[in-house]
């Protein structure tokens, strides 16, 4: 039988707010972000199977709320549609954690409704995609917005912030494209808690963004972890 998950986080309250969750995490992943915590799943191998997730779930009916895909990244995984379906006929919410670059099955999830909620990294302006994500296809990214804000999908675009990386100016120019695209929802800053193990070679941040040189008049945005 076919291994899809690397590991089920078996409740938090933390990944879907105001939901109990569980989270099920997906190996492997299409970029190289240089702050990702991450390291073990994006290169872990995948140990359980979707039936053991399944009957784990059948289980956690009525105590729990929600059910988060997260990795790594998820959309990777072709059967994501199907799984999405048999976990929402057990009477979950789900919630997708994604970097938005694999718009077809974002698309069909959106279109049958077998998702919640999702929460889309926006990693870099243009100019800064391939050099931060080690990922070529920004196009790809953009067609995932485009296609959620236009279905008026409720979902939170982010983005992680170290300052060897990323400026006012970056954040500053991800503000006006969202707002160019008529973007609804939350945006949220999320400033880099370092730790030891991660992807790249990123130190501590020497010094964090400056609130003060952040447009927040055009969408509403937030900070996280400042
Ligand atoms: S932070 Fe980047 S490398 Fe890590 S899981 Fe997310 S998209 Fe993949």
């Amino acid at each position: 039988m076919h291994k899809i998950l690397y590991d089920i986080t078996k409740f938090t309250a933390l990944d879907y707010e105001d939901h109990l969750s569980a989270v099920l995490w997906f190996g492997g992943c299409n970029m190289r972000c240089p702050y990702c915590h991450n390291a073990d799943i994006v290169f872990g191998k995948n140990i359980i199977e979707k039936d053991e997730a399944i009957s784990f779930l059948k289980s956690r009916v009525g105590k729990l709320e929600a059910v988060v895909f997260s990795g790594g990244e998820c959309t990777l995984y072709k059967e994501l549609p199907t799984l999405a379906k048999e976990i929402k006929e057990l009477g979950f919410k789900i919630k997708i954690d994604t970097n938005g670059t694999n718009p077809a099955i974002l698309k069909e999830m959106v279109d049958k409704k077998l998702v919640d909620f999702i929460s889309l990294d926006f990693k870099a302006p243009k100019e800064k995609y391939i050099s931060i994500t080690s990922h070529k296809n920004f196009i790809s990214f953009l067609e995932t917005l485009k296609y959620l804000i236009q279905k008026e999908q409720d979902f939170e675009v982010r983005t992680t912030v170290h300052t060897d990386i990323l400026d006012e100016n970056d954040i500053n120019s991800i503000i006006k494209e969202l707002h160019a695209f008529n973007f609804k929802g939350k945006y949220f800053i999320q400033n880099y808690i370092h730790q030891d193990k991660i992807l790249g070679d990123l130190k501590e941040q020497k010094k964090v963004i400056d609130k003060n040189k952040i447009i927040t008049d055009l969408i509403e945005v937030n900070f996280r972890n400042f």
